[in-house]
């Protein structure tokens, strides 16, 4: 008789609604709802009633029909859930109002409780206990998932949902999360323009004189090129950029390198994305170029930040002293395990290590105004451009120390991405 004996004690506090009954024992039986519990028992109860006075608040057998007894009251408002589950109607409706205008596939429904409700819950928990009961947060999240999903045909997604539905009972709002949208592609550069968007140092992008009021250090960028038509298309705010390795603004980049473009809160998610890519092609002519578009997730772009590939390089060298094909030879040495400092350039934003580096094969030739293009296959994580100069001995060995002359690096333009 424990299930009994719980559920008078709990119904003698006042009228308690199926849910809030049937969630006290919520881990007893699986397959059933807390609100087909709750039933079971309020039958139970209300049969007993027939037969002995229980001193069970009236209003929890308000919709019965006694064979024996005549005493009839009015429903009232659960004292527990104040009302919320006898109210998942306009809830659900008002949430769907709320989601109409987005698009997505998968969502995920939180809710945050008010003091009073977390105050209901304790106070019924010390009269009952707590050994199979479930928390009210819980049950209210499923019990909505189930409604939105049924409405709308998207699927609950706990990980990694399209949208958050949170609802915030301590503001009585419905906030919503919208999470970023992953698209997947590779681009080439032929114009020296940097890979992201650079906000002016002086005012973060807010505007000011030095960056004549746009808050960027530079006009474009394979970031803001890629953005703009993703922008338009899905009505999203802001995006970021993930390449596959960073590469400065004077590397141009022939070889095809992967990025991940995250659109920040799309509204719309279903793009048509061979059509923005041939838009992005047309619109870039000459810039910029990409391929491979399609649909992406977070995980994804992990393995991209976390994946370093090698690349090939074709360098453009101007030697101070004059360079014989005789010494070309010695960049042949070149083929080994490189040891590098941080560069001075990078220095002040990078952890100054010591780093090894390898290096696979080298080609080169000279050139009539005797500068060298250097070919090189590295291994990822190799500062190319110190490597050419030596940076002051921070990079050993290097094309400088190798042909005893200092270097100026005219070009550097990545061939390939592993
Ligand atoms: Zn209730
Ligand atoms: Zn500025």
């Amino acid at each position: 008789m424990q299930i009994i004996d719980n559920a008078k004690r709990i119904l003698k506090t006042g009228y308690v609604c199926d849910n809030c009954l049937g969630r006290q024992f919520a881990q007893l039986l699986s397959g059933c709802t807390n609100k087909d519990r709750g039933r079971a028992i309020r039958l139970t109860l209300a049969m007993q009633s027939e037969l002995t006075d229980e001193k069970i608040a009236p209003a929890n057998f308000a919709d019965m029909v006694f064979r024996n007894k005549t005493a009839k009251t009015e429903e009232t408002t659960c004292h527990v859930c104040e009302g919320l589950f006898q109210n998942m109607a306009k809830i659900s409706k008002k949430i769907l109002k709320e989601i109409q205008d987005l698009e997505y596939n998968t969502f995920h429904i939180g809710v945050r409780l008010s003091d009073n409700l977390l105050k209901n819950e304790e106070n019924l928990w010390e009269s009952s206990g707590i050994e199979t009961t479930e928390s009210i947060k819980k049950e209210l999240a499923r019990e909505l998932g189930k409604i939105i999903q049924k409405k709308t045909k998207k699927e609950v997604d706990l990980k990694t949902p399209d949208i958050v539905i949170l609802l915030n009972l301590d503001k009585n709002a419905i906030e919503l999360t919208i999470n970023s949208l992953y698209i997947y592609g590779r681009y080439k550069k032929y114009i020296k323009i940097p890979q992201t968007k650079h906000y002016c140092p002086d005012c973060h992008g807010n505007g000011c004189d030095k960056c004549n009021w746009k808050g960027l250090t530079y006009d474009t960028s394979v970031q803001q090129l890629v953005s703009e038509p993703m922008l338009e298309a899905t009505s999203g705010i802001d995006t970021k950029f993930h390449g596959q390795g960073r590469e400065d603004i004077d590397v141009l980049c022939l070889g095809w390198r992967p990025f991940v473009i995250e659109v920040i809160e799309p509204i719309k998610r279903q793009l048509d994305l061979e059509k923005l890519k041939t838009i992005i092609n047309k619109t870039c002519a000459k810039k910029i170029e990409i391929d491979s578009f399609r649909y992406s997730c977070k995980k994804e772009l992990q393995e991209l930040k976390n994946n370093h590939p090698d690349k090939i390089y074709l360098l453009t060298l101007k030697p101070k002293n004059k360079i014989t094909e005789k010494d070309l030879k010695k960049l042949d040495s070149l083929v080994c395990t490189i040891i590098q400092e941080t560069p001075q350039r990078v220095k002040h934003r990078r952890a100054d290590i010591k780093r090894k580096r390898s290096i696979y094969s080298v080609k080169c030739t000279l050139t009539k105004d005797n500068c060298l293009k250097v070919e090189l296959k590295t291994q990822a994580g190799l500062y190319i451009k110190e490597l050419a100069t030596g940076d002051g001995e921070r990079t050993k060995p290097s094309i400088s120390a190798l042909l005893d002359t200092e270097i100026e690096v005219l070009d550097l333009t990545v061939l390939e991405v592993f």
